[in-house]
Formats: structure tokens, C-alpha cells, sequence
């Protein structure tokens, strides 16, 4: 779909370079030879020599590698949703290098034979790294431990039931020692059966008056609770992955300043839209579209949908004004450490059905890093420098990867920025198979204009000044 343009050598010039591994922004130039940073700043030119091929990326701003570590491919068994190809070549397109996928596939991904297949296939058909998170328990029943072992020697980077949430906390426990054992991850989709039923929207004054199930935010405060407990107990850390309350913003900020070893995530959707977005656009705009950067007191024309639009229903659901506010001071202050998209994407049939009926989940990987620009450096809560970082350095140290840095000697993956971008949102024009995203028809600001992965410009922005300068290359 995307041919990577292969390359031995490659100069990128004049860029703003933010690299908060390395505690670097500033402009300088970048040298790529062999799949390898070879070198940053003053001799990167020299070093070059007249073979390399050079892109002047002027006015805009190279970091390393965007990593999305919370990502559903689909693959095996759910291909009609997305495959590896599309999946992939939709993280390229956001600026993505390197994605994690999610195990709750069918069947799920909880033995080394179906890590194989996956790592596998991911190496011939994916246009960006591909990593893979394994199941915590057998069949993601939440029953039985998976081979939390072989797993790892088969090549997860992670165990998590995403999708589901482990209920019984002495199984969970043991997964935690067993995780420590073999020093791997442990990430946690943090969800109360019990309290949570059948909810299919946050729990609350547009729950009772859309007539809908509601999904109270004590059913994830719980379970972030639970796992500050079991991370004090077993030294283990654990990753809650896309935190939405305010209530597990202000737990993990205390957990973490008695240095208890757990973290969390946040996706795009649940610091930008509320619950009043299921009552539709007409009531979102006025009661809470003004929380939104980019449209405060704007009287141009917004973006529209109808009430009960399935594309607003995910899992955790988008809350009230008030958690949305908590998890931006939970990015802004550091609590909330890495950014995430949960890019689940569902085929129109799927979602196309009553509210109660559709799936969970939207597409996030082409919209994440312009809604996150707008909503956090755009509107003044956190510098660039903070937000590249909670896409490279800091999913990297939970994952304990060797990326997140333009480091001399790491692998090439680079993503380069303009983050004034002007666009708007079309989901169906989309690498995804997929267009259940909620944002179709929002103006953005900021974007993705090309990807690299090892060396090689796996996708770039055609309207962007770097196609120019490749097509006349090719002559
Ligand atoms: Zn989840």
C-alpha cells in the first residue's frame, strides 16, 4: 500500500530537532545511514557526503518515532475491521513508527504459536513496526493465567485482557509476580463487571435523560485503585491504560507520589469530547464544545452529528466536563504520562445499529496527534517538547524499548511535524479499514507530514513541501 522508498542515506535538514530523550530542540540537521541515527547537529552535513539524499525539512519539527502502545489491528480473525496493511498504513499516515496491538482478537492472542503468526505477518505486510502485547489470561477469560512465560520468550512487549479486565484479584496478583519474574509490563484495561453491567454510556444526567444504561466512573476508580494496591504489593508496575475519570486521575497522582510503580494513559477522545456529544452536536456545542481548543466563541461552522451517533460510544465512554478538565491536569502535570489513540476500528454494519447494540470503540490513529496538539500545546497546557514526549520516550520506558530517541546508534524511525497544519477531518478518507471516527468534518491544527522507519519515508503528506522535493529526486 505504502512502498517504503528505500534508501541507504538520508540527510534531513534545517529541521526544528525535538528529542526529549536526549534533552534536545533546537535546528539542526539529521543523518541517516544504514536503518541507524549516524549523526546530529554541526557534523551530520559533512558526515553525509554528496550520495546522501537530502530533504529540507525547514519550518518544521523532527522528533523520533511516534509510538502508539495501545492499538487493535484485528488480526487474527477480525481482518473485515482491519488488517496488519491497513492498520499499519494508518499509523503511518498519524506519524506512527511503531504501534503495539492489543490481544483480543480472535482467538485472542494468548499462546507463542498465534505471537508467531502475528510477528510474523507484521513483518511482511506492515509498514511500521509492529509490536505485540499478549493476553494476561487464557482466552482473555480472566479464568486462568496464559503462559505469562513463553509468551515473553515469544516475543510480546507486554500482557494486558484489554478489551476486558482481570475481575479476580488474587489471579491478578499472580499475574503480577509471574509478569515480575520475567520482567515484562503489565497493562490494564481497568473495568468493574459488577458495577459496570451493561452500561453503555457514562453514567450521569444524559445517561438518565437519553434513557441509556449508564457506566458509573466508580467502575474504573475501582480497579485503579486495585491496581495501586497489587503494584505495592507484588513491586510490580502497572500501565492503566485510557484513563477517563477524574477520580483515577487523583489516585494515580497520589499512588505515584508515594512512588508506587504505576502509570496511565489518556486517548484523545476522552480530553476533548463529553458525554452531552451522544445528545448530539446541537447540545454538545453549547454545554461543553466550549471546552474545545480551536472552537471557543468561533461562530464558523461546526462539525454536526445526530443524537445516539454510535461513533461517540467507546469503552471507557466519554465522561462529564469535569473528567475530561481532570485528565487534561493529569497530562499537563505529568501524572498521566503517555499518549495513546485505542484505535478499535468496527465496519459500518457493526456500528450502524441501535446505541445499545453497536461495539465499543472509534478509530484514533490519524487524529490523535492533531487533536492532541490542539487541545495541549495549541492551547498553552503543555510546550511541544512535553507532548512529543508522551509519544516517544515515555511509552518507550514502560515498554522498556530501545526507541523514543534520536540517540546515536538507534534505529531510525522519525516522525516529522507541522504543528500549524490546517486540515480538515474526512473519515472515510482513511488508510483504516475502518471510519467510526467521531471527528469527521473537525478542522485540525497540526499533523503528521512524514514517517520514517528504519531509514526509510514509509509515508509522506502530499501536500507538504517534503513531496516536492521527493518526486524531483526520483527524476
Ligand atoms: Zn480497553
Amino acid at each position: 500500500m505504502y512502498p517504503p522508498r528505500r534508501m541507504s542515506s538520508l540527510l534531513l535538514t534545517g529541521g526544528r530537532v525535538i528529542d526529549p530523550a536526549n534533552g534536545l530542540d533546537a535546528v539542526a540537521d539529521v543523518y541517516i545511514e544504514d536503518a541507524r541515527i549516524a549523526a546530529v547537529g554541526a557534523n551530520a552535513a559533512a558526515q553525509a557526503g554528496p550520495q546522501a539524499r537530502r530533504l529540507d525539512l525547514r519550518g518544521l519539527v523532527v522528533c523520533p518515532g511516534f509510538i502508539d502502545l495501545h492499538v487493535h489491528l484485528r488480526e487474527p480473525g477480525q481482518s473485515a475491521k482491519e488488517s496488519l496493511a491497513t492498520g499499519t498504513a494508518a499509523a503511518a499516515r498519524g506519524g506512527f513508527t511503531t504501534v503495539v496491538c492489543m490481544p483480543n482478537t480472535t482467538p485472542p492472542i494468548d499462546n507463542p504459536g498465534t505471537v508467531a503468526l502475528i510477528r510474523d505477518k507484521a513483518q511482511r505486510e506492515g509498514v511500521v513496526n509492529v509490536l505485540v502485547a499478549g493476553a494476561i489470561t487464557k482466552g482473555i477469560a480472566g479464568e486462568e493465567l496464559a503462559p505469562i512465560g513463553s509468551l515473553k520468550q515469544a516475543g510480546v512487549v507486554a500482557i494486558t485482557d484489554d478489551g476486558h479486565c482481570v475481575q479476580n484479584n488474587e489471579l491478578m496478583r499472580r499475574a503480577l509476580e509471574y509478569a515480575k519474574m520475567f520482567d515484562l509490563p503489565v497493562m490494564d484495561h481497568c473495568q468493574d463487571y459488577a458495577l459496570v453491567s451493561d452500561g453503555v454510556m457514562h453514567e450521569g444526567f444524559w445517561s438518565a435523560s437519553l434513557g441509556l444504561r449508564g457506566w458509573p466512573s466508580a467502575g474504573e476508580d475501582l480497579i485503579v485503585a486495585r491496581n495501586i494496591l497489587l503494584a505495592e504489593l507484588t513491586g510490580t508496575h502497572v500501565h492503566c491504560q485510557h484513563l477517563s475519570t477524574a477520580g483515577s486521575v487523583e489516585l494515580l497522582r497520589a499512588a505515584r507520589k508515594r512512588g508506587v510503580p504505576i502509570s496511565g494513559e489518556a486517548c484523545p477522545h476522552h480530553f476533548t469530547l463529553t458525554d452531552a456529544a451522544i445528545a448530539g452536536s446541537d447540545k454538545f456545542w453549547p454545554l461543553d464544545g466550549k471546552g474545545v481548543q480551536g472552537f471557543a466563541g468561533g461562530d464558523g461552522a461546526r462539525p454536526a452529528w445526530p443524537v445516539y451517533d454510535t461513533n461517540f460510544k467507546m469503552n471507557p465512554p466519554l465522561r462529564s466536563a469535569r473528567d475530561r478538565e481532570a485528565i487534561l491536569e493529569g497530562l499537563a502535570d505529568g501524572t498521566i504520562e503517555v499518549l495513546c489513540s485505542d484505535h478499535a476500528p468496527h465496519c459500518d454494519y457493526e456500528k450502524e445499529v441501535e446505541f445499545d447494540y453497536a461495539p465499543f470503540g472509534i478509530t484514533g490513529l490519524e487524529t490523535e496527534v492533531a487533536i492532541s496538539l490542539m487541545q495541549l500545546v495549541h492551547s498553552g497546557r503543555l510546550s511541544l517538547p512535553d507532548l512529543i514526549a508522551k509519544f516517544t520516550v515515555a511509552p518507550a520506558r514502560i515498554l522498556r524499548l530501545q526507541k523514543g530517541t534520536l540517540g546515536v546508534g538507534a534505529g531510525a524511525d522519525v516522525t516529522v511535524l507541522d504543528p500549524d497544519a490546517a486540515w480538515t477531518v474526512q473519515r472515510r478518507k482513511t488508510a483504516s479499514k475502518s471510519w467510526n471516527n467521531p471527528f469527521d468534518g473537525w478542522p485540525m491544527k497540526g499533523r503528521a507530514v512524514a514517517t520514517v522507519v528504519a531509514g526509510n519515508i514509509v509515508w509522506h503528506e502530499e501536500t507538504s513541501p517534503i513531496s516536492v522535493q521527493l518526486h524531483n529526486s526520483d527524476r
